[in-house]
Parts: C-alpha cells; structure tokens; sequence
C-alpha cells in the first residue's frame, strides 16, 4: 500500500528524457513502502535545454536528489560542486544529491551495480582473474571500464563502432586499455574472462550486436547492460554457446541501492524482491 504523503515526505527522484519507461520509480517506491520510509520517488523529465536549470532550481535540498539518466549524465556532473572519484573518472553522474547548504554532490554507481550484478548472478567470477572486454565507448562502457580496472582486470579491451571513441577512452585512462574496432572483436574475446555489452544495440527488440562470441573461451562471463528485452539475442547466442550471463536487470537494481541509501538514509530492505516487481513490469 501506498504511504500517504506528508509535511515531511522525502522527495528524490530519476531525471531523464524519455524517462516514462524507468523502472527506478517501482524499485524505490517498493523499497520505501517496505521499509517503512516517509518518502517518494518520482520521474521528471525536463526538456533537455532546461536541465540545467532545473537542476539548479533544486539547490538548497528541497528535493533530496536525483538518480540521472539518458541524456543528462554529463550534464549532471558539470552541474555539480564536489564530484566523487568514480563519477569523475567515469565522466558521468547517475546520482546528485541536494545539500541543505546549496551543494550538489556528483557520483556514479553504475560501476558498483556492474560488480554486484557479475558477483550474484556469476558466483565466483573474479574480475582480476583475466582481461575484460567492454563494447561499446559511450557514459556507460567508460563507468565499466573504471570499475573493472578498479576490481584489479589485468587489461580492458574497449571494443566499438567508432573507434576513435575507444581510443579516447584508452588514452585517457592509459596502461592496460586496450581499443579495437568492432570488425576486429574476436582479438579480444579470445582471451576474455569477461565480455560486456555496453552498447545501447539490442535495446527494445533492435538486433543485437553481431560479434564473435564462440571466440570467447568457455569460462568467460557474458553480460548485457540492456534490460529490455531481459534476454537480449546477444545473451541468448551466449546461452546457446553454454557461457554464465548476467542481465541487465540485476545491474539497474544494484546500482539503485547506494543511490536509496543516499537520499534516504537507510539501506534498502531486503525483504522487497525488486527484481520480480520488476520483471512484472516488464510483462515477464
Ligand atoms: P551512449 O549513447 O553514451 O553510447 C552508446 C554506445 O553504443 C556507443 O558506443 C555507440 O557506438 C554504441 N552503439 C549504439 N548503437 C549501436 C549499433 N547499432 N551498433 C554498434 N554500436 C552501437 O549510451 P550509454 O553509454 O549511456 O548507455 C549504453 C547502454 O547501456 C544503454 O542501452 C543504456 O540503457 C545501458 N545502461 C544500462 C544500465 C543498467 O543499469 N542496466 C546503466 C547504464 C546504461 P558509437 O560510439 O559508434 O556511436
């Protein structure tokens, strides 16, 4: 049931455009019904020249914050007074918070929800224990490379249509990046311990990316940071060929629990199973 609102009713929610389809709003109003909170979670969609202006408008905590979504995440991180070490080396925010003193606080937890997907639904998979390859070279493939690199890969192979999007990323980040275009993919999955697909290809039923996955070694990891569908064709090939996947789902929902913490003070409850409301939703 939902929690009436009240004078001292917590307000955050998720900027984007589009934003109608998130499915942040029924993950956090879930947790927050389920733990009791005095809070509320909505979806704003401002037009896409006033978003700084929105944003600005929310100075001094009268909403408590924001998770940030297509196409505001570099916005959101200009926006910003201080500015986390991951969202900064991600070059996106998908969180800001309001402080009460006028301060906007920038971080990005795309990089935790990639690393709790991988650990829940690929037990026992160490990113340290082999080179990752990341396709694509947009917000979310950079966040994914600083959190592999972070969780101690020995290399990241950054793998893309345009190649000298890759590369940029490559030189930026230096030792043990490696770009290569899309043509030239199964070079690095050969190797792989892990592949993700950060490319937006596959999102809504469009075809998937045609790469190479029988070139990856059996052990490998495959994962896909589209959600919708949850089995996107290049997770299914990757079924098809016996490889562990994690989905795209298992990243949206861990990636909301620091966020959750962040606006509102308690860690989400575990006893809420987001992740069947979610595929609920998602007519599955
Ligand atoms: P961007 O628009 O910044 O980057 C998109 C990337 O996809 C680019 O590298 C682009 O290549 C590539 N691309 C798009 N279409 C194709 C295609 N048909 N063939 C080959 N490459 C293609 O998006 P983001 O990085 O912000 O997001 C990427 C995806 O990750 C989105 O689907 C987003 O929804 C998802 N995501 C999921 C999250 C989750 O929690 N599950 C969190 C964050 C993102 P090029 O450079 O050549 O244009």
């Amino acid at each position: 049931m939902t929690s009436p609102i009240t004078g001292r009713t917590v307000v955050a929610g998720v900027a984007g455009r589009p934003v109608a389809h998130s499915l942040s709003p029924l993950i956090h109003n879930a947790w927050l019904a389920g733990a009791g909170i005095d809070g509320v979670y909505v979806a704003f969609a401002p037009a896409e020249d006033r978003f700084p202006a929105f944003v600005d408008a929310c100075r001094g905590g009268a909403i408590r914050g924001l998770n940030v979504t297509i196409p505001f995440k570099e916005a959101a991180l200009a926006a910003a007074d201080v500015v986390s070490p991951r969202a900064e080396t991600a070059g996106a925010a998908n969180l800001i918070v309001f402080e009460s003193d006028g301060r906007i606080l920038a971080d990005n937890t795309d990089g935790l929800g990639l690393l709790g997907a991988l650990a829940a639904q690929a037990p026992g998979f160490d990113p340290a224990a082999g080179p990752a390859v990341v396709l694509g070279a947009g917000g979310a493939a950079k966040g994914a490379v600083a959190a592999l690199l972070g969780a101690g890969a020995p290399e990241v192979w950054i793998v893309n249509r345009t190649v000298a999007k890759a590369q940029a990323i490559a030189d930026a980040v230096g030792r043990g990046v490696i770009a290569l275009p899309l043509d030239r993919a199964a070079e690095a999955f050969a190797g792989a311990g892990v592949v993700i697909n950060a490319t937006s290809a596959g999102l809504g039923g469009e075809p998937s990316l045609d790469t190479p996955l029988a070139a990856t070694p059996e052990t490998a990891v495959v994962m896909d940071m589209v959600y919708k569908p949850l089995v996107t064709p290049f997770l299914a090939e990757a079924q098809k060929l016996g490889r562990r996947t994690v989905d795209g789902l298992e990243m949206l929902i861990r990636q909301a629990v620091p966020s959750f913490e962040a606006f509102y003070g308690a860690p989400p409850p575990e006893a809420v199973d987001v992740r069947t409301l979610a595929l609920k939703a998602l007519g599955l």
